[in-house]
């Protein structure tokens, strides 16, 4: 053996004992969170805890943080592991008979995607299964009526496609009930028996939502005829069969590795996240501890009456249920008549729930109650743009609460804009991007580079601000530049690096929009659309932006006034996108000792003026490094809903704006003591 494998064998041997102590810690783990089961089964709280499950990521990402791990890793982990606790818990609250072994029923033929989601289901659950697959979901449904199966699992609804009607159908017309869930993050592939260019792929085998799912990409392949198949892993099978170097197949990875076939493309699927949900079912309901967070699914038939689905939605708000899902169907033989599909938060086995469900049963025409099943599919609880504690002693908090009592501006300011006036409206428009919310009591804090200039760059910058605070990351692709041979950015190479950069360190990502034509596009992948200074008064490229469901990130133009301003975000709600997020980003005075003025009494007066968030950019409003942190805390505490802030890893040799680029360290040490700002208490 030379040194060096000696060497790495000895590292190894260091590495499985790590390895084996993680495994005996996550043992030791699971009998803690034992005990505490114990306990709780002895009380009526829940078992769930959302405050604490956000202490406890938070606690770990900062502990990671400290000692210079990714901080999204170990959240990750960590996320999995609170899972995998809650579940463990739910099952003896319920008590979940382990180690039996149960006859699953799904569609499709083996490595399909619900034979995977049953799977993970048993997983989830501990339990083993004999799981069969069957032609269609009809089949998968009656061999469990006949008692060949005990659960089916089938595929409810996609986030690309929707609903899938058949299963509904089933549901509508059998005694089946829903007694859980499970989901599945749909990873499609394009495969073939050999590794031919996509131009030769005459036929496309899949199930039709395997089709509907990659529409955008199959178009690039005009010459292939869409063949549908029952299932995507049978598709991949007969793709194998038929050895034919013509014929390719979309399905799972998984399905082509098993069927040994080439893969021509990977990810193909319209939107990157792309999730199943799956339903389990069984011939009778299974009552759920009411201590376990649950969901109620039902099929609602309304009265023939006016305001008849008012009704029916207000006795579930009115009783507290939240509702996740309604959808609304035709009704069969029925020409014009609706059905609705509906999900809320809630068990029948709470008699607040039940007597919910009776008054509705009274408000409707018809109510078949699927199943209460503990819920799974559960929006990730937002952040609302957290800061850690500050200290709360040198507050001027008594001042600000005298701003907070300002008199109101006198109505009727303006003519150019009615929709963002805050006349129209006067809670806080609170945005929702990811799980970070901006308006309201949050504060966002939003940094990156100028440029996106490559892998490296942002992805170092992104796992750096992320790990320091930092909620959304920031990222130009498209430059505005004011010489034409200055760097324009890497265009839309760019966003797929920054795309990739905020999905690795978990935050979503704005960037600059610059054309009409980029807006669609852009749309698909960004999560915040930017209009930069120059922009601001493009009234075309506003109007583009009303018609998508982004968020937009309105810069106040270098020279405009605030009325003005406010004015350009009209032009974007009235299209119908109401989610316009302004930014201070200074305008142009005499002054030259910064590159802007930045005008931070534009903060207290647009939250007066309009209800939209309005966040300060410290970067461009200053032009220089030094004064960057000085404006952010004053923009905090000047009552800004977030700031957006500049920051490069070596910011001598940034591409763009290298003067205002913040290092890594002025960023940790900005982050520190923003903190420690009090937030504005004006509201309004
Ligand atoms: C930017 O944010 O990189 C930018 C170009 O900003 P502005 O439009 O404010 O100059
Ligand atoms: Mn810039």
């Amino acid at each position: 053996m030379s040194e060096q494998q000696s060497g790495i064998a000895g590292l190894r041997q260091d590495l499985d004992e790590v390895d084996s102590g993680i495994v005996r810690l996550i043992a030791q783990r699971s009998e803690i969170i034992s005990a505490i089961a114990q306990v709780k089964e002895q009380g009526p709280g829940a078992i769930q805890d959302p405050a604490r499950e956000q202490a406890v990521l938070d606690g770990v990402a900062a502990m990671a943080a400290d000692l210079g791990v990714s901080a999204s890793l170990v959240r990750r982990i960590f996320r999995e592991l609170i899972g995998d606790s809650v579940a463990q818990q739910a099952r003896r609250l319920n008590g979940d008979a382990t180690g039996h072994r149960v006859r699953v029923a799904f569609q499709g033929v083996a490595h399909a995607f619900s034979d995977a989601a049953a799977q993970k289901y048993l997983a989830g659950r501990g339990l083993d299964g004999d799981l069969t697959g069957y032609p269609t979901f009809r089949d998968a449904a009656d061999a469990l009526l006949a008692g060949q199966a005990e659960l089916a699992v089938l595929p409810i609804e996609n986030t690309t496609a929707g609903s899938i009607n058949e299963v509904y159908a089933l549901l509508r017309e059998h005694d089946l009930f829903i007694v859980g869930e499970e989901t599945w993050k749909v990873d499609h592939c394009l495969a073939a028996v050999a590794d031919v260019p996509l131009s030769a792929v005459t036929q496309v085998l899949s199930h039709p939502q395997g089709h509907e799912q990659c529409a955008q990409f199959l178009r690039s392949m005009p010459q292939a005829a869409l063949a549908p198949y029952f299932d995507t892993a049978g598709a991949m099978r007969a793709v194998a069969e038929r050895r034919d170097p013509a014929a390719a197949a979309i399905g799972s990875p998984e399905a082509a590795a098993a069927n040994r076939l080439v893969i021509l493309r990977r990810n193909i699927s319209d939107t990157e996240d792309n999730f199943t949900r799956f339903v389990v079912l069984a011939r009778d309901a299974a009552p759920v501890d009411v201590r376990i967070p649950c969901k109620t699914s039902l099929i609602l038939v309304t009265r023939h009456e006016e305001g008849a689905l008012l009704r029916c939605l207000e006795v579930l708000s009115g009783s507290g249920h939240s509702m996740t899902k309604l959808e609304s169907r035709p009704r069969p033989g029925r020409p014009w008549e609706y059905m609705f599909f509906v999900d809320f938060e809630g068990n029948v086995a709470n008699p607040g729930t039940a007597a919910a469900l009776d008054e509705l049963r009274s408000a409707a025409l018809y109510v078949k109650v699927l199943g209460s099943y503990p819920a799974k599919a559960l929006r990730e609880p937002a952040r609302s743009g957290g800061l850690p504690a500050a200290p709360q002693d040198e507050s001027p908090a008594e001042m600000l609460e005298a701003v907070a009592a300002a008199p109101a501006a006198p109505a009727g300011r303006s003519r150019h804009y009615k929709l963002v006036d805050r006349a129209a409206r006067q809670a806080d428009t609170v945005i929702r991007v990811g799980d970070v919310l901006i308006g309201g009591d949050g504060f966002a804090v939003m940094a990156g580079p100028c440029s996106v200039e490559s892998e490296e760059q942002i992805n170092a910058t992104a796992k750096f601000v992320r790990d320091h605070g930092a909620h959304v990351l920031r990222g130009g692709v498209f430059k505005p530049r004011t010489s034409p041979y200055s760097f324009q950015g890497l265009g839309w190479q760019g966003l797929d690096l920054l795309v990739a950069a905020g999905r690795q360190s978990d935050m979503p990502v704005v960037t600059e929009v610059m054309a009409v034509d980029q807006v669609q596009r852009m749309a698909k992948a960004a999560d915040i659309l930017q209009v930069g200074t120059r922009n601001m008064q493009n009234f075309d490229l506003l109007r583009e932006l009303g018609k998508v469901d982004r968020p937009v990130l309105l810069k106040r133009g270098l020279s405009s006034t605030i009325e003005e301003w406010l004015a350009a975000a009209e032009y974007v709600v009235a299209q119908g996108n109401q989610q316009v997020i302004l930014c201070e980003r200074g305008i142009r005075t005499y002054e030259s000792a910064t590159r802007n003025t930045l005008d931070l009494s534009a903060v207290a007066v647009v939250r007066e003026r309009s209800h939209l968030p309005i966040i300060v950019d410290p970067s461009h409003g200053t032009g220089s490094r030094a004064y960057v942190a000085p404006m952010a805390w004053a923009a905090r505490a000047a009552g800004a809903h977030g700031i957006l802030v500049e920051v490069h890893p070596e910011p001598e040799h940034a591409l763009s704006d290298s003067e205002q680029s913040l290092s890594p360290p002025e960023f940790a040490a900005l982050m520190r003591h923003l903190a420690g700002i009090p937030a504005s208490p004006a509201r309004g």
